[in-house]
């Protein structure tokens, strides 16, 4: 699809209303159509035949040429169209692929780089579903995973220096519910270091594209779950991989084709409009979630109030604030009354509601221990910090002093 600033002279929130769409391939019409096709009509035998083998990797493209569309299950123009217009909002990415869901795209890397007998060196708690793919289906086929504590910089180094045949470093930070914080640079050039060159992947959901960059930090590939903030509205299931390089984007593209896990045109036209809003809406998020966790912080209800601009460990402080633009819209309130006094609270807000998930207009509250959570063993709880008296809150944008309000009312009596 056509560029219209003719270059990338344009900052991303510019890039992402004028780049990846072309009106006149849709008659004028100023938003996309939605292409539902499953096949596409080839010019020419001969043009079936190389679009066939620029998309099987036979043949490398023209400079500029795009492999004429086959089947949508291979691709079709409203994931063209999205992938180009989310490019911009991820800095140092080159290409994106879109998925199905998060799963999907962290299950398609997965499946792109992992290699029989190999390793993966992961930062611990990760997102449930997967920790799950790593010991349900990535171990029995002989891909060991590692575990290490995020946020444990020296850990890290080590755990990856001491990884034989070593195909993936995988992070996920800020940590979920906790926060925690793990250095991507150096986890990057701990990587780097290592004779076997695994692939840096980081699930960007909570922070990115807007207040984290992985790509500039030394990460190979990001990965979302676009439910999340980038979809905003609890509306849609979609998940996104964005690559430094074309040649990852060629493997994860070669995998989706086969696992038959793209974005639908619907959710891609969706979500591509959404696009232009997510640097707003996560702007507005973070700065409702940094007032409502320091005029909570210090109440005799709460043990701690987990929040990055709250954080004393001097560590943590210094990999926020090199690493991130902006705190975000997660905070965490640990009840010292435990799940009771959890429970009493989620039974009592109004406005907030009680739901998992995360990164929409709209305040969500849980308790991850007893769900999203609720997967690991005792010891891994403990571990990473999810307590009885934890709550997550994924702050909307609602007015913050309603929210205020509202969980002053819930927290008395
Ligand atoms: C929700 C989530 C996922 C999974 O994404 P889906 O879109 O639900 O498949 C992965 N990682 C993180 C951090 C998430 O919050």
């Amino acid at each position: 699809m056509a560029d219209q600033t003719h270059g990338h002279d344009v900052r991303p929130r510019t890039a992402v209303l004028t780049r990846g769409f072309d009106p006149s391939l849709s008659f004028g019409s100023a938003r996309p159509a939605v292409f539902r096709s499953s096949t596409y009509v080839f010019a020419s035998p001969e043009a079936a035949e190389r679009a066939f083998a620029i998309t099987t990797g036979k043949i490398q493209p023209a400079p500029g040429e795009r492999a004429d569309l086959i089947y949508s299950r291979f691709s079709h123009p409203n994931a063209e169209i999205l992938e180009d217009q989310i490019v911009p909002l991820e800095a140092g990415g080159r290409e994106a692929a879109v998925f199905n869901s998060g799963m999907a795209a962290i299950m398609t890397a997965f499946f792109a780089y992992a290699r029989p007998d190999s390793t993966i060196v992961y930062t611990t708690p990760l997102y449930g579903g997967t920790t799950g793919l790593i010991h349900t289906f990535l171990e029995p086929f002989g891909v060991r995973g590692i575990p290490v504590r995020s946020g444990d910089s020296a850990a890290i180094d080590a755990a990856i220096a001491s990884a034989r045949n070593c195909c993936i470093v995988y992070l996920e930070t800020p940590a979920n519910p906790t926060l925690i914080m793990t250095d991507i640079e150096r986890a990057a050039q701990a990587a780097s270091r290592h004779p076997d060159k695994p692939v840096v992947m980081v699930d960007n959901t909570f922070l990115g594209p807007t207040f984290q960059h992985p790509l500039l930090l030394g990460a190979d590939i990001t990965l979302y779950s676009a439910t999340k903030y980038l979809s905003g509205f609890s509306d849609m299931v979609a998940g996104v991989a964005i690559t430094k390089s074309s040649e990852a984007i060629r493997k994860l593209r070669s995998r989706r084709s086969m696992f038959g896990n793209i974005l639908q045109p619907d959710e891609c036209w969706m979500l591509d409009g959404r696009l232009p809003t997510v640097a707003l809406r996560m702007n507005r998020q973070s700065k409702n979630a940094q007032r409502l966790a320091e005029a909570l912080v210090g109440h005799k209800q709460f043990s701690r109030v987990i929040y990055p601009t709250l954080f004393e460990d001097l560590e943590q402080k210094r990999i926020f604030e090199k690493q991130c633009a902006y705190p975000g819209g997660i905070l965490s309130l640990e009840f010292q009354g435990g799940k009771e006094a959890a429970f009493e609270f989620l039974r009592k807000v109004r406005i907030a509601r009680n739901a998992v998930s995360l990164g929409s207009v709209e305040t969500l509250t849980c308790h991850p221990k007893s769900t999203t959570h609720s997967g690991m063993s005792a010891e891994e709880l403990a571990e990473s910090g999810v307590t009885d008296g934890l709550v997550r809150v994924s702050v909307g944008i609602e007015d913050w002093r309603d929210l205020l309000a509202d969980f002053e009312q819930a927290l008395c009596g």
